[in-house]
């Protein structure tokens, strides 16, 4: 018998399809990582269970942890599934296990729930999510318990906004990210200018975010892309995207590596010469512009989805330098798609492109944001021109500095 109220929650839309794959989960959210135990879970098990005791241990001073196996999973979790949840119930779980891959913002009172893109099955029903609106629309759902770690959804410039006036303000960047007439590269060097305008412009128009937008027009972003191509190198910026993939983010896991050893087949990796790099580059650029996949659509699912996690943008501080960091996941997450669009040769299914872009977004979710936010400094992509210019230079602009070379590199290569 639980102790829980059951509690209202507003649910993102696309959520209504999502579905914990349990047993046949393809990288278990029990596996790999510290599964947290709170003080407050801890009381609820000595008053109600103390069985489950003896599966917590200390983690540090304050916190505790379940049990945890030499492979790194956790010690209840039996033919890929939770002992806790099969024996006592989804009430006694921690409320880490509760609550994944959801998470919650608290405005005005009410319980905004979003999710974490780390999880397969999240993943899955974003990114093929086609149905206008469900990126801005909220569901009235029931959860059975009260979640931890609320987030107090404010920020210095936010904390003046109403509850519906917040979620106008994410409505429109979800339009604009829609917008049919700009790619996902665009949408995304669209974000990154309108995060710089929130963080810099006093007279910010927070009440009318469509004329603050309109001031992004794709022309200005074109122009912006030309006036810093001369910034950008392959050396610094695309081997950049490689570190990221080879050293930032490198973890020893099997679905990591695996698109680790595709992309160094198909790409190479920054110790590659330029030449020999820009040869392979210019083999998955043209697959790629080939593609059947409709992957600008999953690219802008994905950074939608990714901003309904991340409090919308308007609740974060330091918008552009957060952005600059997500720029860089996503670029991340393209060049794996581009290497996997290439080797196959076909049309990606949907699991395949999950099982692409999973391992990446678990792998970025676990890594600290200061940590990837000085990796970008390191690029100069707090210059929001030259990530600009990166962003458009990386696949889809032939008149790019990229694309100059890639064609010097091809015809010094293909016209022999
Ligand atoms: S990762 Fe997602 S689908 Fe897999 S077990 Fe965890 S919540 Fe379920």
């Amino acid at each position: 018998m639980s102790k829980f109220q059951p509690q209202q929650v507003k649910q993102i839309s696309y959520l209504q399809d999502f579905k914990c794959a349990a047993a046949s989960c393809v990288d278990s959210c029990c596996v790999g990582w510290i599964v947290g135990v709170t003080q407050d879970n801890k009381k609820f098990y000595e008053e109600q269970n103390s069985e489950i005791l003896q599966y917590v241990e200390p983690q540090n001073d304050k916190e505790f942890q379940m049990l945890r196996c030499d492979d790194g999973s956790c010690s209840q979790l039996e033919n890929n599934l939770c002992s806790v949840q099969k024996n006592f119930g989804e009430a006694y779980l921690p409320d880490i296990c509760y609550t994944f891959p959801r998470s919650y913002k608290k405005i005005a009172g009410e319980v905004y729930m979003a999710a974490n893109l780390a999880c397969p099955e999240s993943l899955k029903v974003a990114l093929f999510n086609n149905k206008a609106g469900d990126f801005s629309k909220w569901n009235e759902v029931e959860q059975s318990r009260p979640k931890a770690g609320l987030y107090n959804y404010t920020s210095e410039k936010s904390a003046i906004l109403e509850v519906d006036q917040t979620l106008n303000i994410f409505s429109a960047i979800v339009e604009m990210i829609d917008d049919t007439s700009c790619n996902s590269d665009y949408a995304m060097s669209k974000l990154l200018l309108l995060a710089r305008q929130m963080d810099q412009k006093d007279d910010f128009n927070w009440l009318n975010l469509k004329s603050e937008i309109a001031q992004i027009s794709k022309d200005k972003i074109a122009k912006i892309a030309a006036e810093n191509f001369a910034k950008v190198t392959v050396q610094n910026d695309l081997f950049g995207v490689l570190k990221a993939i080879f050293v930032l983010t490198k973890i020893d896991r099997p679905r990591y590596n695996k698109v680790v050893a595709v992309i160094k087949e198909c790409v190479g990796d920054y110790e590659l010469s330029e030449d020999e790099f820009l040869r392979n580059y210019q083999m998955i650029l043209k697959s790629w512009n080939n593609s059947q996949n409709n992957f600008d659509q999953i690219l802008k699912n994905f950074i939608k989805a990714k901003l309904s996690y991340r409090t919308f943008l308007i609740g974060l501080e330091n918008k552009q330098q957060n952005i600059t960091a997500f720029a860089l996941e996503y670029l991340v997450v393209k060049m794996a798609l581009m290497c996997f669009n290439h080797k196959l040769q076909r049309e990606m299914t949907a699991e395949e492109t999950i099982d692409v872009i999973q391992p990446l977004t678990k792998r970025f979710y676990g890594l600290k944001n200061d940590k990837l936010q000085n990796f970008c400094i390191d690029l100069q992509w707090q210059d929001c021109g030259k990530l600009i210019a990166v962003l458009l230079n990386f696949s889809q602009d032939r008149k790019s500095k990229f694309s100059q070379l890639i064609s010097k590199i091809s015809s010094k290569f293909y016209n022999k």
